[in-house]
């Protein structure tokens, strides 16, 4: 019998295990893999205290010494990168060369951190009166609270922490249930930089904790990631006012026109639309294909996804791995039943994998001839399908890719410089990609809009969302 490991809370420096255990599955085999701690309120008010205690301290830091354990975390994590990545891929799917790269990504995002930890800047500002001088200056918002989701379980809570431990706040992380493993594992990296116990706290456990953290009195600020339904409720739900961050739900558009060239614009498609199994904040979702280039575009897409590899992520061979969630698979299965059912046309793909039963596998798919009032072209699927459908004008296109409550991430494929400007300026995306799909790099502030939230993470701006402004003003004159 194999015995699992015990995975505990990380509170105020020390391992401490919880009343209770849950047990995660392995989503390519529906295996449990650890006996995780599943917090109660007792467990979240001590790490709250823990942070409240750590944060006196922890702000007067001079930023550079803040900024010496940033890079000591980022080296202890660039260190372990196969065992981080090993843990994403049991616990959560994607392919072990995803979680890789993923890795790479969190430690960069460290010491990224480090050298913004190192300038913050206040200024002083004209007065109305001589004699007197105004300041402002930069002060850490107190204890964060982070609340995050499974399909990017160590970025999402590192560049939760990072720029918070930069500006000089202590934090109160809540992974997701899918995905405690791996966010213990860094930890133990936070551990062994020999940061000030309280600093960084990790409390994990099923549906209890996320609650219990966003109605504790003892949270200065919560930063949150993931589903619009769930962040909605949060912010409604929240006790008493204060600074909120929000990083939603996407239905991300890509607009191919007749400018595009087609097989570039195919690999983008294929790259973001499946990385992930499709379960990516800022996966392609809806693809609006200019009619001239259409069946070019559809045959190229059907081509380059009938040819992927759907498997278990621990084999190197996979490019699609398993869905994190039966729920997830259950949602995509009906998003595809929508669009056939009313008239669309799946060209590869459609189904779920029932020979790797009972992990939760869905072919990659990919579905034309789709209309914008079917399911997968206003909601996000989240899973590894796109819905495509041709257009003729392009402002029809556009009004299209603008008109849901998303606002995250949109995609423009084309080969006119002017059309590049143009609709880089009228999509209302918080990200606009031309050309390429990556439009999140670490020096760019990253956020949506409308329905997919408020807020920033990365860049100057993911650190200032920790900080909050004083106003100083000293008479020195008569
Ligand atoms: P989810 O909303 O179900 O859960 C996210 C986190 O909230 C988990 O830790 C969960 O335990 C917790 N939670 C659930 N209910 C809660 C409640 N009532 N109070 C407090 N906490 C609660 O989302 P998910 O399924 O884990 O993640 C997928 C979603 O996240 C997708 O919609 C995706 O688009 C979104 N996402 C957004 C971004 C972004 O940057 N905008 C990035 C990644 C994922």
């Amino acid at each position: 019998m194999t015995v699992l490991p015990d995975i505990k809370n990380f509170i105020n420096g020390r391992w401490q295990p919880a009343a209770g255990q849950f047990q995660p599955r392995n989503p390519a085999t529906q295996e449990p893999i650890a006996n995780v701690a599943d917090s109660s309120e007792a467990d979240i008010d001590a790490a709250v205290q823990a942070a409240r205690e750590a944060f006196g301290s922890w702000k007067r830091l001079n930023p550079t010494v803040r900024a010496g354990y940033l890079h000591r975390i980022g080296d202890a994590v660039a260190a372990r990168e196969q065992e981080l990545a090993r843990a994403i891929t049991l616990e959560m799917g994607k392919t072990i060369g995803e979680s890789t790269g993923e890795v790479q990504k969190l430690a960069t995002a460290f010491h990224y951190y480090a050298e913004e930890a190192t300038r913050v800047n206040g200024e002083i500002i004209p007065n109305d009166t001589d004699g007197f001088t105004s300041m402002v200056v930069h002060e850490p918002i107190g204890v964060v609270g982070a609340i995050t989701p499974w399909n990017y379980p160590l970025e999402l809570i590192g560049w939760k922490l990072c720029a918070s431990l930069a500006a000089g706040c202590t934090i109160v992380v809540k992974p997701s249930e899918y995905s405690p493993v791996s966010a213990a594992a860094l930890f133990e990296c936070i551990d062994s930089a020999d940061l000030p116990a309280g600093v960084a706290n990790l409390v994990l456990g099923s549906r209890g904790p996320g609650p219990m953290l966003v109605a504790h009195p003892g949270i200065d600020k919560l930063a949150f990631t993931g589903s619009t339904a769930t962040g909605t409720a949060i912010a409604k739900n929240i006790p008493t006012a204060k600074p909120l961050s929000m990083e939603l739900g996407g239905s991300c558009p890509m607009i191919v026109t007749d400018k595009a060239d087609v097989p570039m614009a195919v690999k983008g498609a294929a790259r973001r639309g499946f990385r992930n199994a499709g379960q990516i904040c800022i996966a392609i979702n809806r693809i609006y294909v200019h009619q001239d280039v259409y069946a070019d575009f559809v045959d190229g897409l059907t081509a380059a996804v009938a040819a992927m590899k759907t498997g278990n992520g621990m084999d190197p061979a996979t490019d699609v791995g398993p869905m994190t969630t039966p729920d997830g698979v259950d949602k995509v299965e009906a998003h595809v039943k929508d669009a056939v059912g009313n008239g669309a046309v799946v060209t590869t793909g459609g189904g779920r994998v029932a020979s790797l039963a009972p992990g939760n596998f869905y072919e990659p798919t990919v579905i034309s001839d789709c209309t914008p009032a079917m399911l997968i072209m206003h909601e996000e699927t989240f899973g590894p399908v796109v819905g495509i459908m041709p257009y003729a004008d392009l402002d029809e296109a556009i009004d299209l890719a603008n008109g849901t409550e998303a606002g995250l991430a949109a995609y423009v494929y084309t080969q006119d410089l002017a059309q590049s400007f143009d609709l880089g300026r009228r999509l209302d995306f918080g990200n606009v990609a031309v050309n390429n799909v990556d439009a999140g790099i670490m020096n760019a502030p990253y956020g949506g809009r409308k329905g997919s939230g408020y807020g920033y993470e990365h860049g100057k701006e993911g650190l200032h969302g920790y900080l909050q402004l004083k106003h100083v003003r000293i008479q020195h004159g008569a």
